[in-house]
């Protein structure tokens, strides 16, 4: 049973959350709000309205939504500092709050800016999100997100605190080690990414410990996507219930497993479509998966930070079509993935961009045919994921090219930099013979990235 009272449970589940025709309502009324709100507070939607020719007012629905132009982390980056000299995503109304960083590659992170309102707003959705994964004032909590610049950490301190759970910030960082926290505090909840969790089990055994018997109820996983597998060794190691965690730093906790194993979008807070990047179209049915375009909602009244309309947040999964045994109505989608063109690893991100922007450089012109492929690999003895880039020259081979590409690749990527430095991901970039790369040989649309074992 919960021991949360009355009025703290209505506030993380309002009324609206027990019937769909509300639910529904609320969303389009919130879509109403945050289209009206951009266009008269953020310079860059009100430009884009203007240049579109579209009037805000028009915008009445979901559906709606559809006539709107889908907007990247281009255009983010775009209209913000360094490039821009305004924060054009901004609005001068938030008072107060976070400008919160991605990790970012090529020295240009995101930066989101979320106001007092978000903060308190993302409070109510947030604690609501843990409370479905069962946690409660008798938990501790050990929060091993990176505590900083990054949402991540700083929002789930805050959230915890909100809930009045007991938690020890121990971020990410080596000292005090984990170890000697879990002994001393005795967490029932660990929040962490994937990875961290699966290197953290490792040490733990390294050092004589079973994870079994440091006492983690729950663990709870986010900030890149984790396959099956890995949940699944988890789950077994710390003999822990495993919850997905989806969120990011533009839309706080997104969505979150439930204690049925079902993954809930928070629909009041943030509004989901499907894209069919090929056909150039909304996906209508459940059951098919699709890029997912993202509008940020906010109570009316609400002063927000930053607002996305139609925002490609860079991931993919699919509606599910089912109503989940935990009685919320919130609809379930599948875990997502980041894009087929990205690999995501303790917070360092590797684009194809990157690669080929240095592969098809015209110092490389002569050298590489410009064909690559990435393959993924795990070493289980040490947990570390292994990222081998394979480039096919154009005749002999130049075994510099590939240490040159390596540097060139780690000095423009921090997050990749300091993940290496540390162990925690090994990258081979090689050139190969002509006719050598997997890719060339497999029918149909090239799968520049494989996984020759889960990470
Ligand atoms: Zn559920």
């Amino acid at each position: 049973m919960s021991d949360y009272n009355e009025k703290e449970m209505k506030m993380m589940y309002p009324p609206y959350l027990d019937n769909r025709e509300y639910l529904d309502a609320l969303i389009d009324s919130r879509i109403r709000y945050v289209v009206n709100y951009a266009y008269n507070n953020i310079p860059f939607y009100k430009e884009l309205f203007d240049k579109n020719k579209i009037n805000p007012e028009t915008i009445r629905t979901k559906e709606d939504l559809e006539k709107l132009p889908i907007i990247t982390s281009k255009e983010l980056i775009k209209n913000s500092p360094p490039l821009s000299k305004e924060f054009s995503f901004e609005s001068e109304k938030g008072k107060g709050g976070f400008r919160f960083y991605t990790s970012g590659t090529k020295g240009q992170p995101k930066i989101f800016y979320h106001s007092r309102d978000d903060m308190k707003f993302m409070n109510e959705i947030s604690s609501r999100a843990f409370h479905m994964a069962g946690i409660n004032k008798k938990d501790v909590v050990l929060n091993c997100f990176p505590i900083g610049i990054n949402v991540s950490g700083m929002a789930t301190c805050f959230i915890f605190n909100e809930m009045g759970i007991k938690q020890i910030p121990a971020g990410v960082a080596p000292f005090p080690p984990k170890e000697q926290l879990i002994k001393t505090h005795k967490p029932t909840v660990l929040l962490s990414s994937g990875s961290y969790v699966d290197r953290l089990a490792r040490q733990l055994m390294n050092n004589g410990t079973d994870p079994k018997e440091v006492g983690f109820e729950k663990v709870i996983i986010g900030g890149e996507a984790s396959s099956l597998e890995k949940k699944k060794r988890i789950a077994k190691e710390f003999s822990a219930k495993v919850f997905d965690l989806y969120g990011s730093t533009e839309g706080m906790i997104m969505a979150m497993g439930c204690t049925k194993g079902n993954l809930h979008l928070m629909e009041d807070a943030n509004h989901f479509m499907l894209y069919d990047n090929e056909k150039k179209e909304f996906i209508k049915e459940p059951g098919k998966k699709g890029q997912a375009i993202m509008t940020t909602l906010i109570p009316i009244g609400y002063e927000k930070g930053s607002v996305l309309i139609n925002y490609k947040i860079g991931d993919s999964f699919e509606f599910e079509d089912k109503e989940c045994s935990c009685g919320l109505k919130l609809r379930t989608i599948t875990p997502p993935h980041r894009s087929d063109d990205a690999i995501v690893i303790s917070g360092a991100k590797l684009d194809m961009n990157d690669i080929e922007r240095l592969i098809y450089n015209e110092k490389m012109i002569n050298k590489l045919t410009g064909e690559y492929e990435i393959l993924v690999d795990f070493d289980e003895k040490t947990r570390t994921p292994i990222l081998n880039i394979k480039l096919e020259s154009l005749g002999k081979i130049d075994k510099f090219i590939g240490e040159d590409i390596k540097s060139n690749l780690i000095n423009s990527n921090f997050p990749l930099a300091n993940e290496i430095s540390n162990g925690r991901i090994i990258m081979n970039v090689d050139s190969v013979e002509p006719g050598n790369l997997d890719v060339l040989k497999i029918k149909g649309k090239p799968k520049r990235i494989r996984y020759i074992k889960p990470i």
